[in-house]
């Protein structure tokens, strides 16, 4: 059998090909038809390179039909899909190309120079480029030498073990390591999403992810694809152009900050979701007061889901079934997560640990980190997520922070979250970040920087008081900063590592 990924979604393309297959913001259409003969076009230009087997091909473009395509021509074709955030300027793009070594690099036009620059000194003996679309036409270098080529191609043959795609993860603690993924492991992934999202004849999915992250590509934007579904292609999220585009859509997914801002766009009303069957959250915690607020908005409850690019998604909020603020839902079928303690066995119900995971969806490794890999796995084969959490009584895991978010004060364990959600429920708190920075005495001190709502002055010593009744003293932060916003990246992670760089030092 053909492992190839792409033969999986092409098995499950409509019958009739000219069905659309995407719809942009400005209305073009693009059919089943067009995506399998462009992304034959596109696979045959890759073909005709000459590549060894497993090159790596870096998409550094802005979001387009085009752009999804080249994905997935190069799955087709048999090489390894390396998706670059466009906000990546020349130090971040030279580590990722330095690193990964691909052997074609696709660029925007207007970045060809320093780009091509890049490419060229490491050794890449292509660099094409895609245009963002205009006037429904989308050029650049990459689709005129493909337009000449033929609108067949025979996918490659694949195994499940061979590779698909390289994430780069986010990086958000360290430098970014690129997650190598393969067919088996994107396949596993998004068949067990299409079951229990319960993916339906009919459904119309609102893109508005970028395609550079798991989010909009494996979770997303595979979903229509494993459904023969139809997507709204946003260029990027616009709660404008949200509002307009989703009363005729049936699933939605986003980042919380999406919720938020729809949240407070007075367009925004039930009349928008009245066909939406399903709202998803991920990449970042969604909080409690979000959530509540939403369906009290919109009568929707928002599935939260749990995952990461290492592993794609692991946990979910049920489809059927409680969908718990504050959590992340049950393991997924075939997914097996446990919280572990720092003694290494089992944590009770509720008690705090270490979340690790198995399963089919498990990357197969750090690209050329062997030993970097090897660190991150535990004898039996879990992997170490990096993230702390918990687990409930009825399996639903919530998430606490990250490891290396974790706080020693006076050697004590703080976890940030669960002071976070203290200060967020202080009156006159938008939101807050919990870092640890040096202290003398405790090691680390809690440090906390608060968003105050619109036109309230909040004092430290006021938030201080506060937290004294209600938190553990050794809990309680022994700085409060006021900031207007949290600095967060493009999946609405908050970045503490800029925080405590800006607040480490006392
Ligand atoms: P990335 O690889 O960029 O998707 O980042 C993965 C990390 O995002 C995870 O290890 C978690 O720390 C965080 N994450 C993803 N989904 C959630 C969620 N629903 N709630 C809290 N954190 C999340």
């Amino acid at each position: 059998m053909n492992a190839n990924l792409y033969t999986l979604f092409r098995s499950r393309f409509p019958t009739d090909l000219d069905d659309c297959w995407i719809e942009t913001a400005d209305a073009h259409y693009y059919s089943w038809r067009d995506l399998e003969r462009g992304s034959a076009k596109i696979a045959n230009l890759l073909a005709s390179l000459n590549l060894p087997s497993g090159s790596r091909i870096a998409a550094h473009v802005e979001k387009s039909p085009e752009a999804l395509m080249l994905y997935l021509a190069t799955v087709r074709a048999g090489f390894v899909y390396l998706p670059l955030n466009t906000a990546y300027r020349a130090a971040e793009i030279s580590y990722f190309i330095e690193n990964a070594a691909p052997a074609v690099v696709v660029c925007a036009p207007d970045n060809f120079g320093w780009v091509s620059q890049i490419a060229f000194k490491n050794n890449s003996g292509h660099v094409f480029t895609i245009d963002e679309p205009r006037n429904g036409r989308n050029s650049g270098s990459l689709l005129n030498r493909a337009a000449h080529l033929s609108d067949e191609f025979q996918t490659v043959h694949s195994d499940a073990d061979d590779l698909a795609a390289i994430l780069y993860t986010s990086g958000t603690t360290g430098r970014s390591k690129g997650a190598m993924l393969s067919h088996g492991n994107l396949a596993a992934n998004i068949e067990v999403l299409h079951k229990v999202w319960d993916w339906q004849k009919g459904d119309v999915l609102l893109h508005a992810l970028p395609l550079f992250h798991i989010h909009g590509l494996f979770v997303a934007a595979h979903g229509a694809l494993m459904n023969g579904s139809k997507m709204i292609f946003l260029s990027k999220f616009d709660s404008d152009t949200v509002v307009r585009h989703l009363p005729r859509c049936t699933l939605f997914m986003g980042v919380p900050t999406y919720y938020v801002r729809l949240l407070s766009d007075a367009a925004f009303d039930r009349h928008a979701c009245e066909k939406i069957r399903l709202f998803v959250s991920g990449s970042a915690p969604l909080l409690t007061e979000t959530f509540e607020s939403f369906k009290e908005h919109t009568g929707h409850t928002i599935l939260e889901r749990y995952g990461m690019s290492e592993t794609g998604m692991l946990t979910s909020n049920p489809y059927d079934g409680t969908r718990k603020a504050g959590t992340v839902g049950p393991a997924l079928p075939g997914v097996s997560v446990r919280v572990v303690s720092a003694e290494g066995h089992n944590c009770a119900v509720d008690e705090i640990g270490d979340i690790q995971v198995k399963g089919p969806n498990v990357f197969k490794g750090y690209w050329q980190m062997p030993e970097k890999t090897a660190e991150e796995f535990t004898d039996d084969g879990y992997f170490k997520t990096g993230d702390i959490g918990r687990l409930d009584n009825e399996g639903y895991i919530s998430i606490v922070g990250r490891s290396k978010d974790l706080i020693i004060s006076g050697g004590y364990n703080v976890y940030p979250k669960e002071i976070e959600s203290v200060i967020d429920e202080l009156p006159g708190v938008l939101e807050s970040a919990v870092i640890g920075v040096a202290h003398p005495d405790f090691g680390e001190a809690v440090t906390a920087v608060i968003v105050a709502r619109d036109g309230v002055d909040i004092l430290e010593a006021d938030i201080i008081a506060s937290l004294k009744s209600k938190i553990a003293n050794f809990k309680v932060p022994k700085r409060v900063y006021v900031v207007r916003e949290l600095p967060r990246n493009t999946m609405g992670k908050v970045q503490k590592n800029l925080l405590r760089e800006q607040f480490g030092t006392p």
